[in-house]
């Protein structure tokens, strides 16, 4: 039986993943992560979960459990309230019966937000022994993620719905989002809304974007961002003006978040950052153009990649572990 342990959960949309490290340390002593099969439910992510647990354990007892949640949480009671990718999350009292299952304290909270205390903890916001408060955190992937750390701790606000700049509007007539409003950053920055664009722009131009054409052989469906992204920086001008606006959109949300916050250090991260040093720039510049003056603040990549929740859960853990 060992007491310095941390585990660390992190229920993602497409995998599962567990890690253990010891209190105070800095590299896992082991990770593991499984994919999920399509149309998996919650009983499947429970069921899975709980096995990975245990067989990263085996006969040891944590001080404590993080756990990382891909939706909505009511942190404060431990409570997922939805997946909106997975059915049968609804009203989950997740913190209450992992702590009756392993009798030790847990603490839940979701995936944006538990990353950017990865990354304030453990991360680019950690410098020697200093950490940049307050951070500002933003995933584009799939959808527009975002966690604000303020103080050392997670800011979640009243409705624990705080940190969303993917549900902030930059163009009140623009496209769709899933949240039924238009224009949503998410909704024309993340990877789905780049590839939907620059199908419709090939559509529409059909003597426009010929290297972006024979990267995805004619086959509109094949569109991806980051073939949009590779075609672009391979100097094709459709793909080109498609990542741009996705980095404008970007950047105008970033912008404005940090008008709101004046934050010492904004994360970028999520596989759609990756798009290369043009949408880099592009996105900086747009949050610089919508940022008043006298602030300064430095926009930067993030540093843990797909740990920062598994990290963000152990700094969770440690601040529950008595
Ligand atoms: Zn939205």
């Amino acid at each position: 039986m060992s007491t310095d342990l941390l585990l660390a959960l992190d229920y993602g949309g497409t995998k599962l993943s567990a890690a253990l490290t010891g209190i105070g340390e800095r590299a896992w002593r082991a990770l593991k992560r499984v994919s999920s099969p399509p149309q998996h439910d919650a009983q499947y992510d429970q069921t899975t979960m709980r096995a990975l647990a245990h067989k990263l354990l085996g006969t040891d007892k944590p001080r404590a459990i993080g756990v990382s949640f891909g939706g909505p949480v009511d942190a404060a009671r431990g409570r997922v309230i939805l997946s909106h990718h997975i059915p049968g999350w609804e009203e989950t009292l997740l913190r209450d019966q992992l702590q009756q299952e392993f009798g030790v304290p847990v603490s839940v909270d979701n995936d944006a937000n538990v990353a950017a205390l990865g990354e304030y903890e453990f991360g680019v916001g950690c410098v020697g022994a200093i950490h940049e408060s307050p951070l500002l955190y933003v995933t584009v992937s799939t959808g527009v993620g975002g966690g604000l750390v303020i103080g050392g701790k997670i800011y979640n606000g009243a409705d624990a719905m705080a940190g969303e700049i993917g549900h902030t509007i930059c163009d009140p007539r623009g496209a769709l989002c899933i949240c039924g409003r238009r224009g949503c950053v998410e909704a024309l920055a993340c990877g789905p809304a780049i590839a939907r664009e620059a199908r419709a722009r090939l559509t529409a131009e059909p003597g426009g974007g010929a290297k972006l054409r024979a990267l995805i052989g004619g086959n509109l469906d094949a569109l991806t961002a980051e073939l949009v992204a590779r075609s672009a920086n391979d100097g094709d001008e459709l793909a080109r003006a498609v990542l741009d606006a996705a980095a404008r959109a970007l950047g105008f949300g970033i912008g404005t978040a940090i008008t709101l916050l004046n934050p010492q250090l904004v994360v970028v991260g999520g596989g759609v950052s990756k798009a290369g040093q043009r949408y880099w720039s592009k996105m900086c510049a747009a949050a610089r153009a919508n940022t008043l003056p006298q602030i300064r603040v430095d926009i930067v990549p993030a540093a843990l990649g797909d740990d920062a929740p598994l990290w963000g859960a152990i700094a969770l853990a440690e601040g529950v572990s008595a």
